[in-house]
């Protein structure tokens, strides 16, 4: 499609009767404008399959305008002058703007990526949450006084960086655009912000909101595109200071040598994971059934923390299959738009493709399925709530991040062998371990190498706790205190009082 016939806006009428208008340009210094290059794509429902619209494109040459503006923003504008408290202001009146659009933007997200629109609510009641826990930092942030020595007065500072790239995914659109817009914004930086190919549509809709909270123009910067053009030229930007990216693991090291053979910009990435969930002999049944379903179904298993390898030990393995795969069978698969569903679409026909691949992989390795392995309903992107059982730990499925609802369940014998399989895969993102012992919990959680154990519970994310990988899984820690490290700089001042 020519740019020429693609508007700006287009009014949208989402499945559920919600009306609204959609911006469908880059939102560079403040405007919604179409690209240089004058290239649209098209944005599809996972729901149907179908086209949805289109948006503008950015390419390399409005990655660079778009730095332009920021940095200018950054440099001479007024937000080179605002006063922390004010930043906060505006975070706090982004964060108010999220919760008023809450019914708008929780659909948008469902329609754009498929997910339950009750997970869709989730979402933006988490993106206030994250925004507003941002806002409270913003005149938080300071150094220190260091004393060397009686003729000398050392002071550190907490400076921002510049101006900061983002380049965020397609499975949590909204939530992470605000765990990345939150801190960057919060420390003083501009952004550049640029969505998953596959959903663009929540995150110009959020830049809107951005205007309207009043953030000066070239501050915060969200454009569409893709990776190998749009995303590559952020990653090799010699104006951008720093890029945090959240997506794959072989993306994520294309990005750092983007940044290694660039200017050498700050790196924090949030990668893939392949979690283990771990169900000891003592722990509640039923309740650890009800974790290990959300831990890998939530978000149709398109979530980089999803646990998808539950380990049970041996005694009560045959009693939580048959618990988890009567249990799984239950989940409500379909309509996002439907209040009572829990699994919506998967996002795109590749990432699909690629679910049904590694149940294939997994059929061909040995391993048995126990339900699901098949596609749900007969349009859009559905696959049945799956699950593995005789998988061995060398099995790909169990080694590498399927990124949809499929779970291999395995037995363990006691914590040496359970912990030894839990850290046997090169990624550590999260893990769990349900059990009724403290001891079990403690000594479990401190022996599994992972950015976060959670005991008793499973994708219990909160904006004040760290989130992030060890091993394979990133670089660096989102949300929480942590998050401001990203986004700011040490400065030191040595004043020589001799
Ligand atoms: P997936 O494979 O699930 O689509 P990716 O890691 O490829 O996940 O994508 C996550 C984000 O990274 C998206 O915004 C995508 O456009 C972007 N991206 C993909 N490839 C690159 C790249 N080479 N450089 C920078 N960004 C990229």
């Amino acid at each position: 499609m020519s740019t020429n016939s693609l508007p700006l806006f287009q009014k949208f009428k989402l499945p559920n009767g919600v009306e609204y208008e959609q911006p469908l340009g880059l939102f560079i210094n403040g405007e919604f404008v179409a690209g240089k290059e004058g290239k649209t794509f098209e944005v599809l429902n996972p729901a149907t399959g179908q086209n949805s619209g289109f948006v503008h494109e950015a390419t390399a040459v409005d990655v660079d305008i778009a730095v332009d503006a920021a940095e200018k923003a950054f440099y001479e504008g007024p937000w080179s002058r605002i006063t922390p408290a004010d930043r906060g202001k505006l975070l706090l009146k982004l964060a108010d703007l999220f919760e008023e659009n809450l019914t708008v933007l929780a659909s948008i997200e469902a329609f754009d990526n498929g997910k339950a629109i009750q997970l869709a609510k989730g979402d933006i009641g988490a993106c206030v949450g994250c925004l507003r826990y941002y806002g409270g930092w913003a005149d938080k942030i300071h150094g220190k006084v260091i004393d060397t020595a009686s003729d000398s007065f050392t002071y550190t500072k907490q400076e921002a960086i510049g101006v900061c790239g983002q380049i965020i995914p397609w499975n949590f659109p909204l939530l992470m655009w605000a765990w990345k817009i939150g801190p960057a914004i919060a420390c003083g930086n501009t952004v550049v912000l640029k969505t998953a190919e596959q959903t663009p549509l929540g995150g110009l809709y959020a830049a809107s909101l951005c205007k309207e909270a009043g953030f000066p123009p070239g501050v915060i910067n969200i454009i569409s595109g893709f990776g190998r053009t749009a995303g590559s030229a952020i990653a090799s930007h010699m104006k951008i200071h720093k890029v945090a990216f959240t997506g794959s693991t072989p993306v994520g090291r294309q990005i750092m040598k983007a940044a290694a053979d660039s200017n050498l910009k700050k790196v924090t990435l949030e990668l893939g994971g392949k979690s283990p969930n771990i169900v000891c002999e003592d722990a509640d049944i039923e309740k650890a059934v009800e974790w290990i379903n959300f831990g890998i179904y939530y978000n149709g298993g398109q979530c980089c923390c999803a646990g998808s390898r539950i380990y049970v030990q041996d005694t009560i393995y045959d009693k939580v299959v048959a618990a988890f795969k009567k249990r799984a069978e239950e989940n409500v698969v379909g309509n996002p738009f439907d209040e009572k569903t829990f699994q919506g679409a998967q996002v795109s026909q590749a990432q699909y493709d690629r679910i049904m691949k590694y149940i294939d992989i997994g059929k061909q390795e040995g391993a048995v399925v126990e339900t699901g392995g098949v596609r749900h309903g007969d349009e859009g992107w559905f696959i049945k709530p799956t699950i593995f059982s005789h998988v061995t730990e060398d099995m790909r499925i169990m080694q590498e991040e399927i990124f949809g609802p499929v779970c291999s369940i395995a037995k363990f014998h006691d914590i040496e062998d359970v912990v030894a399989k839990g850290n046997g895969t090169q990624y550590g993102l999260a893990s769990a371990v349900h059990t009724k012992s403290i001891s079990t919990a403690m000594e479990i959680s401190s022996k599994l190498r992972a950015g976060t154990v959670w005991v008793n519970c499973y994708n219990s994310l909160h904006w004040a706790l760290p989130f992030g990988g060890y091993g394979e899984s990133g670089i660096g820690r989102e949300l929480g205190k942590e998050a401001l490290r990203n986004y700011t700089q040490v400065k030191t001042v040595n004043i020589n009082l001799a």
